[in-house]
């Protein structure tokens, strides 16, 4: 029924008015003050110059301002492109260089980062949310774009095919590309999400994780400024207790996050106050592989509450599947969202039955328009409506999504296929052992052989490898155990702390190792 999310603020500024819908530290901000600041912001960019279809980058960390700034640019029918805020100064400038943004609205923190981008991109503009000390012509202030107040004018100009944002995938496999998505693609995504969890302006969403990442924009910003529920802003994933707290003393009732915060909150230890994380409705888990050990622990921790575990990718939007509270079953990411298809296929794209592991496809409005100025990389994710996902999986009897690999971090060991997560699955179970991940390394006889990385435990302090290559043989055919085990102190990690495989199979496959 929405066309766009300026349309959602306007009707919630007049429904809940003087209700706080953001928290940012001991800052409360109303659905009125929101829908102001939005439409002064909106005016600002258009006094600079921005038009529908133009493309705006945010380089922020999470913050009212990135709120605001994401409403006003799609009030104007424009494009934001959240980038990711750990890239180094070279990604930055590639992404405004890819995207043809023309504002950039940033904070003074990243200056170092952006000095170069009026010679290295279109770049015309930077406005900076905090104090910049050399405003001039090029060097604006957030702070007089939300003074602006003859904006009565203003009419929302988008349209529900409209691209919203151009989201470029972390890179985990390779090279950022931007993902295109449309008001229809989120909306679609928030309604489903939206009914299956029953969420009202009774629920209060905490968004601690980056919020340039589609899985926190769309189902811990966006959809609760649709649905009305206060959003608890938090700058930074650190310090870990403060989530906690701030989860507790706001009463956030539906907690996101991804496998390596649960495993956290598993073994924290928790003050007295821990009572009240009965208030939490749900726990949700995306992103990356949750693994058994985890689910099992937080199941003995919080009794009364589900973790209910969910898949999806920046290309659909992003979420495909998730865990029913009703039925929910271990190690399955859940059956698709109401509105999509799944099925799964074999590289002739021929669907397999239930049981066999083949390629997860997805069908739906939560597919994206298509990468952007890049046809070629579409066509070859988007055949006849359905996006490949990369993603290799499986469908039970009931229609339940099981995620198997990435196609890409499959190793192929004498023509036999060999699941890495399944032996990370063994490895993350042996008590002496955090975390691990296991790649092919090339091999002159076998094509590939599977090599593991592990972090150990805190407390463990030797590394017992007969001990754990004892324990492998007894859980795992002969070929499936790693030709080598290598300790870390921690992994490469992207900006949502999934490990960044491409970076340990380069690296080993240098002979770093
Ligand atoms: P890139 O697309 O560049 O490789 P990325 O992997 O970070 O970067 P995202 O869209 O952020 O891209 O992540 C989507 C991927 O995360 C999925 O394709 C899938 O491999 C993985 N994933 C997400 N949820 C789960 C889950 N519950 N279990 C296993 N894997 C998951």
């Amino acid at each position: 029924s929405y066309k766009n999310f300026y349309e959602v603020l306007q009707e919630n500024a007049k429904k809940f008015g003087k209700k706080t819908i953001l928290f940012e530290e001991d800052r409360k901000i109303t659905h009125k003050e929101l829908k102001h600041y939005v439409d002064s912001l909106a005016r600002y960019l258009e006094l600079i110059g921005i038009r529908k279809g133009d493309h705006v980058a945010l380089l922020l960390t999470n913050s009212k301002e990135f709120i605001i700034s994401l409403l006003a640019i799609s009030k104007l029918g424009a494009v934001t492109i959240p980038i990711n805020t750990f890239l180094k100064k070279q990604e930055i400038e590639y992404i405004l260089q890819n995207s043809d943004s023309k504002v950039l609205i940033t904070q003074t923190k990243f200056s170092k980062e952006v000095s170069d981008v009026f010679q290295t991109s279109d770049i015309e503009k930077i406005i900076w949310v905090d104090d910049y000390p050399n405003l001039d012509e090029k060097n604006l202030s957030f702070e007089e774009g939300l003074s602006i107040e003859d904006y009565e004018h203003l009419k929302p100009q988008a349209d529900l095919d409209d691209t919203f944002v151009i989201i470029y995938t972390s890179g985990t496999t390779g090279k950022p590309k931007g993902v295109m998505l449309s008001y229809r693609n989120i909306f679609s995504n928030i309604l489903n999400i939206k009914k299956l969890g029953n969420i009202t302006e009774k629920d209060r969403f905490i968004a601690y994780l980056p919020m340039f990442h589609t899985f926190t924009l769309t189902v811990s910003v966006l959809l609760p400024l649709y649905t009305a529920s206060p959003i608890v802003i938090i700058k930074s994933i650190m310090p870990f207790s403060n989530i906690i707290k701030q989860t507790l003393l706001k009463r956030v009732t539906i907690f996101i996050g991804v496998p390596e915060v649960f495993s956290a909150l598993s073994k924290a230890k928790f003050p007295w106050y821990f009572m009240w994380f009965h208030r939490i409705r749900y726990f949700i888990s995306g992103g990356a592989p949750l693994s058994k050990t985890t689910l099992e622990r937080m199941r003995q921790k919080f009794r009364r509450t589900p973790l209910l575990e969910g898949y999806g990718l920046s290309e659909c939007s992003p979420v495909v599947a998730v865990n029913r509270p009703e039925k929910q079953k271990d190690l399955s990411v859940g059956p698709p969202l109401p509105d999509y298809q799944v099925k799964i296929v074999d590289s002739d794209l021929m669907e397999l039955p239930p049981g066999e592991i083949g390629e997860v496809i997805v069908k739906g409005d939560c597919v994206m328009k298509g990468y952007y100025k890049n046809p070629y990389a579409t066509e070859e994710v988007i055949v006849n409506g359905w996006l490949l996902t990369g993603d290799l999986g499986y469908l039970d009897e009931e229609g339940y999504l099981y995620i198997v690999d990435r196609l890409k971090d499959l190793i192929i060991s004498k023509g036999i296929n060999i699941y890495p997560r399944e032996i990370e699955e063994i490895l993350n179970a042996h008590p002496d052992i955090e975390e691990s991940a296991v790649v092919g390394k090339k091999d002159e006889h076998h094509g590939e052989i599977p090599v593991a990385f592990v972090k150990l435990v805190e407390n463990v302090e030797k590394f017992d490898e007969k001990k754990i290559r004892a324990y492998l043989k007894e859980n795992l055919a002969n070929y499936k155990i790693p030709k080598h085990i290598y300790v870390l102190e921690d992994f490469p990690r992207n900006a949502t702390g999934k490990i960044l495989k491409r970076v340990l199979r380069e690296r080993l496959n240098r002979g770093e190792f």
